[in-house]
C-alpha cells in the first residue's frame, strides 16, 4: 500500500471543493476529483495536474447510489483504502427559499444532496477509510446552518431559509452522531468556508474560494490529537 495520502473531495470540479482539492494535493497527497459531469471533471484534473498535483478524476453523483458504489471501487482499486474524505458537494436549491412558500420537492432536492448524499457517501467509503490508520472526514456546513447564529439578531443572517439553513443544521446533527459512534477510531468534522464568491450564490460572497478552502484543509489536516464531532470556521470553533 502506497504511503501518499489518499483524499476524496467531492463537488471538486470549482469553486471550494477545487480549490480544496489543489490545496490537499499541494502537500503532495493524492487526490480523487470526485464530480457528476465528465466534462467539467476532465477539466478540473487536467488543471490540477498542470498545477504539479496527483490528481485523478472520480465520477461521482452524491444522489446516486451506483455512482457512488462505482466510485468506492475506483479508489479501492487505486489505492486500497481512503485516508481524507471531504464531503464540499452541495446545492443552494431554489434560494431565496423562505419555508412558507418551499414545495415537499424543493426540500427534499436540497437534503438529499445536502444531507442523504453526504451519508450516502460516507457510509460507501466506511471501509477504505476505516483501512486508513488516521481516517478524517470533513463535511462543508456553512454558519446559515448554525441555529445559534440563525437566532443571534446580531449575526446579520436576514434572509429565512426552509431548505438550505435546515439541510446544513441536519447536517450538523448527523455528524455529531458519526462522532459518537465513531469516537478516536474516525474523525469527522464540520466546517463553515464563509460567504465565499461561488455559482452557489452567483459569485455575491465577499471572500475567495480559495480563503474558503481554508477551514476544509485545516481539519483536513488536523493532528492526531485534534478535535472530532465539531463545527469549525477558518477562526477556530463555531457554536451549533
Ligand atoms: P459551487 O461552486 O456551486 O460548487 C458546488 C459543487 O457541488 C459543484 O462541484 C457541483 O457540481 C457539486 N454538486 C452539486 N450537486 C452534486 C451532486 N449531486 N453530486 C456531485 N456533486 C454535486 O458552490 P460552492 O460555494 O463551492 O459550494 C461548496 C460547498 O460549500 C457546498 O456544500 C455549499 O453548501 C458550501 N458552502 C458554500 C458557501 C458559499 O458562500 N459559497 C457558504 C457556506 C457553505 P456541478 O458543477 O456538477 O454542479
Amino acid at each position: 500500500m502506497s504511503e501518499q495520502t489518499i483524499a476524496l473531495v467531492t463537488g471538486a470540479n470549482k469553486g471550494i471543493g477545487y480549490e480544496i482539492a489543489a490545496g490537499l494535493g499541494a502537500l503532495g497527497w493524492s487526490v480523487g476529483v470526485g464530480a457528476r459531469d465528465e466534462q467539467r471533471r476532465a477539466d478540473a484534473v487536467a488543471k490540477l495536474r498542470a498545477a504539479g498535483i496527483d490528481a485523478f478524476g472520480v465520477p461521482l453523483d452524491v444522489t446516486d447510489d451506483a455512482s457512488v458504489t462505482a466510485a468506492a471501487a475506483l479508489i479501492e482499486e487505486r489505492a486500497g483504502r481512503l485516508d481524507v474524505l471531504v464531503n464540499n458537494a452541495g446545492t443552494a436549491g431554489a434560494w431565496p427559499d423562505p419555508p412558507s412558500t418551499l414545495t415537499p420537492a424543493a426540500l427534499r432536492a436540497v437534503v438529499e444532496t445536502n444531507v442523504i448524499g453526504v451519508v450516502r457517501v460516507i457510509n460507501t467509503m466506511l471501509p477504505l477509510l476505516l483501512r486508513s490508520g488516521h481516517p478524517r472526514i470533513v463535511n462543508q456546513s456553512s454558519h446559515v446552518g448554525s441555529l445559534a447564529r440563525q437566532t443571534d439578531p446580531g449575526a446579520g443572517f436576514g434572509a429565512a431559509s426552509g431548505a438550505y439553513s435546515p439541510s446544513k443544521t441536519f447536517l450538523n446533527a448527523v455528524t455529531v452522531q458519526y462522532a459518537k459512534e465513531f469516537g478516536d477510531t474516525l474523525k469527522i468534522n464540520n466546517v463553515c468556508p464563509g460567504y465565499v464568491a461561488t455559482d452557489l450564490n452567483a459569485f455575491q460572497g465577499t471572500s475567495t474560494p480559495a480563503e474558503g478552502a481554508r477551514a476544509a484543509i485545516r481539519l483536513a489536516t488536523q493532528a492526531d490529537d485534534g478535535p472530532t464531532g465539531g463545527l469549525f470556521d477558518d477562526a477556530g470553533p463555531v457554536p451549533w
